[in-house]
């Protein structure tokens, strides 16, 4: 870590600076010899050891004390801010905090296009940045502006396109299905069928030719569909007389089951008179 580099204005006074890196003293300890240096420049010299050599008079010694004064003072030392353009003057202890907004000082562009640019000029930059998001001017998305044209080119719904049939429409992208639609769509050059051809019109052609093929074929369409409509009459008839005939045979079936069951009913009362005819001589056998 080592001590403080910075702009020191008065320069800085040797008794700050540490002798190991010859910065300002950072954190400063005091060894008993009297001479300082940065905490950590103290702790790479003693290294694991418990004792050490002063680095100024190569006097051993095992006990070092935090000299708060100095670093107190060191603190208050007057620098001005290391970018040359930046008129900013202050203590030391203030230096961190402007350098985290000093306009001269480089950062990244968070757009991540790795470019380092001073904070006064970020947002000239972002107007250029290669990874600068840019609204489509056809559907409104952000879209990184490199990518623009390769999304105007192939994503873009709403990106005015040639109709790959007709060639000479422009519809959105998100449209071409519908416009070369054989059912409902309107690109005159798509070939769709007759609307006859379920009555056996085999025609088809360019839609913008179905008008034509119309007015041509109106004869034929008629006699086509005259042609079915007989044939369906008498494919009608044949499955109404079909099912009167089935209609009589279940019938003359019911008819049938009826005059089995008054046969059995009549049956079964003579039966019933027959038992209770019966019943009363036996009565009158046994009162007489
Ligand atoms: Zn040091
Ligand atoms: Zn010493
Ligand atoms: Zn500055
Ligand atoms: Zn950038
Ligand atoms: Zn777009
Ligand atoms: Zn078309
Ligand atoms: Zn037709």
């Amino acid at each position: 870590m080592g001590g403080y580099e910075a702009n020191f204005n008065p320069p800085l006074e040797d008794k700050y600076k540490c002798p190991v890196c010859l910065a300002a003293l950072r954190d400063p300890v005091q060894t008993k010899c009297g001479h300082r240096l940065c905490s950590s420049c103290f702790k790479q010299i003693r290294g694991g050891n418990w004792y050490f050599r002063c680095p100024v008079d190569n006097t051993w010694s095992n006990h070092v004390f935090d000299d708060n004064a100095v670093q107190r003072e060191v603190l208050s030392l007057q620098t001005n801010c290391e970018f040359d353009k930046c008129q900013w003057a202050g203590e030391l202890r203030d230096l961190q905090a402007h350098l985290e907004q000093c306009e001269y000082d480089k950062i990244e562009c968070p757009n991540k296009c790795k470019a380092e640019v001073m904070r006064i000029d970020l947002d000239k930059h972002l107007i250029e940045c290669p990874l600068r998001l840019e609204a489509c001017d056809h559907c409104g998305i952000e879209i990184v502006a490199t990518q623009m044209v390769r999304h105007h080119l192939v994503d873009c719904p709403k990106f005015p396109v040639k109709c790959p049939v007709c060639g000479e429409v422009e519809v959105m992208r998100e449209t071409i299905n519908a416009h070369v639609n054989i059912i409902n769509g309107d690109c005159p050059m798509v070939v769709v069928p007759c609307s006859f051809r379920h009555i056996g019109c085999m025609f088809q052609g360019p839609r913008s030719q179905m008008r034509e093929h119309y007015a041509e074929a109106n004869t034929q369409h008629l006699m086509n569909l005259s042609t079915r409509l007989v044939d369906l009459e008498t494919k009608h008839r044949l499955d109404l007389e079909c099912c009167a005939k089935k209609f009589e045979l279940i019938v003359s079936d019911l008819k049938h089951r009826i005059e089995q069951s008054e046969q059995r009913n009549s049956q079964l009362e003579y039966e019933l008179n027959e038992k209770r005819l019966f019943a009363e001589k036996i009565k009158n056998l046994t009162h007489a």
